[in-house]
């Protein structure tokens, strides 16, 4: 199966901060699948490391109250051409992402408090009909 997956999930160091975490449950997809890393925040031309992102409203902030929703609706246009040339059975997203996160994200005031909703990619995605699960899920 042709598995589209945050880049994060798989030990690339493109989270906002660098940091790299283990989730032996989705590296373990790699033994019998076709594993495609991503990361929309890159993808769009964010550096890393960078500040932190969420949405709040229609816009997408960092944690000194610069916009960047250009930058996050290019990278998930840009995801969604990859999720397309390679056929992606599943979609396998990091939790909470302001790009990735799917159902629940973080609300726009940096508290780590979460709200209802769909990261820009997520959202991008789930419109065009994939299949999206994330890690918790998997
Ligand atoms: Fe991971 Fe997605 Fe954030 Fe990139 S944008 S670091 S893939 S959660």
């Amino acid at each position: 199966m042709n598995i589209l997956v945050s880049a994060c999930l798989v030990g690339i160091g493109c989270k906002y901060n660098c940091e790299i975490k283990e989730y032996p449950n989705i590296t373990a997809l790699l033994d019998r699948h076709t594993v495609i890393p991503v990361c929309p925040e890159q993808l769009g031309g964010l550096p890393t490391p960078r500040k932190p992102l969420e949405i709040k409203g229609n816009n997408v902030v960092d944690s000194s109250g610069e916009i960047h929703t250009q930058e996050f609706e290019k990278g998930a246009n840009e995801v969604l051409k990859i999720a397309k040339m390679v056929g992606a059975q599943l979609v396998v997203l990091k939790s909470n992402s302001p790009s990735c996160g799917i159902g629940k994200i973080y609300d726009g005031t940096f508290s780590s408090t979460l709200i209802d909703g769909n990261g820009i990619t997520a959202n991008l995605l789930k419109k065009n009909g994939f299949t999206l699960k994330t890690e918790k899920d998997i």
